[in-house]
């Protein structure tokens, strides 16, 4: 019986980061995944190939309607599809390569197939072949999410469908219904949008983006208005169904509305099915997902869970954090999470970034705060750049002056984050960052203004 010092169940970022870092560590660790590419979710068919078609649209939209202003004029502008998908397919195929690679490099048992948990101590793998038993002395459960279906919405995966269609369209819808103005929502409601399709997004919440800064989701908002998209606020999906011709979607007190193509993006719930998990008695809370303490122990001696499958935002960074910190703690008793700096980054243009707390956070928590905000308009590199929508919003301790949160709106925001993220973790006040020297012309300069703002002393505006 094959044996080993680890064994992860699932090859996403949670799961192939945690067995680079046990290999690191000197342990003897299998990975065992299901799909033939490693890299799970997120580089198969979440983060990486949707961040590539939002490239490839947003260059098709500026090429269609910028171009012109930077006196560049082009005699006409095509879209190719296929080669816009095989584009995206070729980053995906090299980068879960580029995983399978870095497993031969660490010395990392690779199993192909289904793993279930049989108890603290055992795994099975199966495939069409055969069923093996792994024993170890740990376990981490690495199996990700899937899409969370919606009573009354009948997905055929083809008019009806989630993310994992969108991504693979062979044509553009005429009329795209998108279900959620989430993550999901929003991303690849824009790339449809810019590759010509009408889009109507219907939300139940009254707000797009549940959860982030209200007052720049306000602003996102009416940015994805001028882009072509059209919000139905308020409005809950009750059912919808599809027919060989078209598809009807359903909302609450709304009239139906007829599309070609719908994306149900109403959220992600834990991959729990065939782990193995209720007869092996590990516990999970109301939401379906595994209960871990800080060390991401299960209440199984020796079963470890982490990333999407657990509480906590369900983002690859997030996973792979906790990929680290959980081995960390096996193996040296040490390694944590610090989920106050986690950031979230919405691909949109403009990006929408934030990391630490909102100001509806900071209110309910009655926690005493200054903010200082700085539009994009007028930052230099942005009217360079011909983006100038949004704004970067600083929210400091009204006494200690230290970051507390950080939202941004606005070109690259997801890049400008970074900075940000390090000023919360190293716990630095705003006066820090107003006094760190930022290069000139940058985006950054909007976050060292947005900083001076939190004392009143903007320079450039
Ligand atoms: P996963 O990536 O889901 O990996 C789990 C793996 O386990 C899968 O490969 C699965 O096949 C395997 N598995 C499951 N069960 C078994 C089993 N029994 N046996 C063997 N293998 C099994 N996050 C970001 O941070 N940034 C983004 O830009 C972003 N974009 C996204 C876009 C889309 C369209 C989607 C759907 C998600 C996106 N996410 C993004 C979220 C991100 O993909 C997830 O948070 C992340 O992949 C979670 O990592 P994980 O390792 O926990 O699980
Ligand atoms: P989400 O939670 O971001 O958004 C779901 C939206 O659907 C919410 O606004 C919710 O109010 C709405 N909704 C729920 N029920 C509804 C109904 N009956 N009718 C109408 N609207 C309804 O979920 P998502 O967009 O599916 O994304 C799933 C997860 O994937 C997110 O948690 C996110 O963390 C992750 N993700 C991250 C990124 C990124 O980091 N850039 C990109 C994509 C996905």
């Amino acid at each position: 019986m094959p044996r080993h010092d680890l064994v992860i169940i699932g090859a996403g970022p949670g799961g192939y980061i945690a067995a680079i870092r046990a290999a690191q560590l000197g342990l003897n660790v299998a990975c065992i995944e299901k799909d033939p590419r490693l890299g799970g979710t997120c580089l198969r068919v979440g983060c990486i190939p949707s961040k590539a078609l939002l490239e490839s649209s947003d260059l098709y939209g500026e090429a269609r309607k910028s171009f012109e202003k930077h006196g560049i004029v082009l005699e006409s502008v095509k879209l190719n599809l296929a080669q816009m998908l095989k584009r995206k397919d070729t980053i995906v195929d090299g980068l879960t390569q580029g995983v399978a690679g870095l497993f031969k490099k660490h010395k990392i048992t690779r199993y192909e197939g289904t793993g279930r948990l049989l108890r603290a101590g055992a795994v099975a793998v199966g495939s069409d072949k055969r069923e093996v038993t792994l024993e170890c002395q740990h376990v981490i459960l690495a199996s990700g999410s899937v899409s969370a279906p919606l009573a009354g919405v009948e997905l055929d995966h083809e008019r009806i469908g989630t993310s994992t269609e969108a991504l693979a369209w062979p044509e553009v819808p005429k009329h795209l219904v998108v279900i959620g103005a989430g993550v999901i929502g929003l991303e690849l409601g824009s790339v449809w949008a810019r590759l010509g399709a009408k889009v109507s997004v219907l939300e139940y919440q009254e707000r797009i983006l549940p959860g982030m800064d209200s007052e720049l989701a306000r602003e996102a908002q009416r940015a994805f208005e001028k882009q072509g998209l059209v919000f139905h606020l308020g409005s809950r999906v009750s059912s919808a169904r599809a027919t060989k011709q078209s598809a009807v979607v359903a909302a609450e007190g709304r009239e139906p509305i007829a599309c070609d193509r719908v994306l149900l993006a109403v959220g992600r719930a834990p991959n729990t099915q065939g782990l193995g998990l209720e007869q092996a008695g590990v516990a999970l809370d109301a939401r379906g997902r595994v209960v871990v303490d800080e060390a991401f122990a299960t209440n199984l001696p020796g079963v470890f869970a982490i990333g999407d499958l657990i509480r906590g935002p369900m983002l690859a960074h997030k996973a792979e954090e906790e990929g680290v910190a959980c081995v960390e703690r096996i193996v040296t008793g040490h390694g944590h999470v610090n989920y106050d700096a986690i950031p979230n980054v919405v691909y949109t243009a403009p990006e929408f970034a934030s990391v630490g707390k909102t100001e509806e956070e900071l209110a309910a928590a009655g926690v005493p705060y200054r903010k200082g905000s700085f539009p994009f308009l007028a930052n230099a590199r942005a009217r360079a750049l011909g983006h100038t929508d949004g704004r970067v919003k600083i929210l400091a301790h009204r006494d200690t002056d230290r970051v507390l949160g950080v939202h941004i709106l606005g070109p690259r925001a997801g890049d400008l984050i970074a900075e940000c993220a390090a000023a919360i973790e190293f716990g630095a006040s705003s006066e820090d960052l107003a006094r760190t020297c930022h290069a000139h012309p940058t985006l950054a300069e909007a976050v060292k203004e947005a900083a001076l703002a939190v004392d009143g002393r903007t320079l450039n505006l």
